[in-house]
């Protein structure tokens, strides 16, 4: 959600050497988009990225991808030994392995780890367009957005900021899972609602009835059927305390339980706290203590999502409390 080129210009501010990393962690959970691109048109992905790099002067780039897509790190090593063979850059790039945290998602863990340390978020400021890898101003850039920036450089920037209906439209590479017929990656225009995204999946599975979304990773928290129209784009989810994240979509059915999904995505975010903060690292095990109860305790519940959302370091304790919000809010006859 925010400007490539305006991160281009922050980061050129700042005296050099400058770095440059590539986020390929794809960690939240439901999400598949970037090995689906990486996996098809890795170039694309590459040439994004010497671009940016050529344009911010970057002098290295740090590839990091998550360990659990071998076949990626396969094609992206066989890729970049080409690019070094036929010397068509002058930029290194060197690929970097994640071990499976994903608190290494958030660019500074990232960076952290990437420096060969324990992959926990930093404070800021300073941030990392400033101080970033090796104490070096940074440019971070996730895999879709180099994607992105080679397509706009092949086929002009209208393919991203022509009008359609008064609106000025983009893409959206959602990654759809759950009770649809057809499981995929799908480009749908930014701003396609849940019920366009269902209906690119080959609708609900038989025998299920629409009943709830994850709209866009676990930490976007769960939304009922009835709010079908919202578009999921940037900005238009966060008046319904939920957000657009990495666009995976899990549609869920009138055969799922809210509270179980709920309580499924905090035993995810309790395991992957780096434990660096007393709020996260204590609140989502305390969250999942009270959402195994019958009864949920909504009191209780509220205080520690507060406690979380105002007082952790990271967006991962802060967005934690979402699933727990929703499902109060929403689905208050389950719990
Ligand atoms: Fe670590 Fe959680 Fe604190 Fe983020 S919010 S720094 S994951 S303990």
């Amino acid at each position: 959600g925010f400007p490539a080129g305006k991160k281009w210009e922050i980061v050129r501010s700042f005296e050099g050497p400058r770095l440059m990393t590539v986020n390929g962690d794809e960690g939240e959970p439901g999400t598949f988009k970037d090995r689906f691109w990486l996996e098809r048109r890795p170039h694309q992905m590459l040439e994004g990225a010497l671009i940016a790099a050529h344009i911010v002067e970057c002098e290295k780039i740090y590839i990091y991808m998550r360990d659990e897509y071998p076949e990626v790190l396969e094609i992206l090593k066989r890729e970049i030994n080409a690019i070094e063979k036929e010397n068509i850059a002058d930029i290194s790039i060197e690929l970097r392995r994640g071990a499976g945290a994903y608190i290494c998602g958030e660019e500074s863990a990232m960076i952290e780890s990437i420096e060969g340390k324990r992959g926990i978020p930093r404070h800021r400021p300073p941030f990392v367009a400033q101080v970033g890898v090796f104490g070096r101003p940074t440019l971070v850039h996730n895999v879709e957005t180099l994607h992105w920036v080679a397509k706009i450089c092949q086929e002009g920037p209208e393919i991203l900021s022509s009008m359609i209906k008064n609106q000025r439209q983009g893409w959206r590479s959602f990654s759809v899972s759950g009770r649809i017929k057809k499981p995929g990656v799908y480009l749908l225009p930014a701003g396609s609602t849940i019920t366009d995204v269902i209906a690119a999946a080959g609708g609900m599975l038989d025998g299920h009835i629409f009943k709830s979304y994850q709209p866009g990773g676990a930490s976007s928290g769960i939304l009922p059927a009835r709010l079908n129209n919202i578009p999921l784009d940037f900005d238009t989810l966060q008046p319904h305390g939920s957000f657009i994240g990495s666009a995976a979509v899990v549609v869920m059915s009138e055969k799922d339980k809210a509270r179980d999904a709920a309580l499924n995505m905090l035993r995810f975010f309790e395991d992957e706290s780096c434990g660096q903060c007393t709020p996260c690292r204590v609140g989502c095990e305390k969250a999942v203590k009270l959402m195994q109860e019958e009864k949920w305790d909504k009191a209780l519940l509220e205080e520690i999502s507060a406690t979380m959302v105002d007082a952790s370091i990271c967006g991962l304790g802060q967005a934690a409390a979402n699933p727990i919000r929703l499902t109060i809010k929403h689905f208050s006859e389950e719990i």
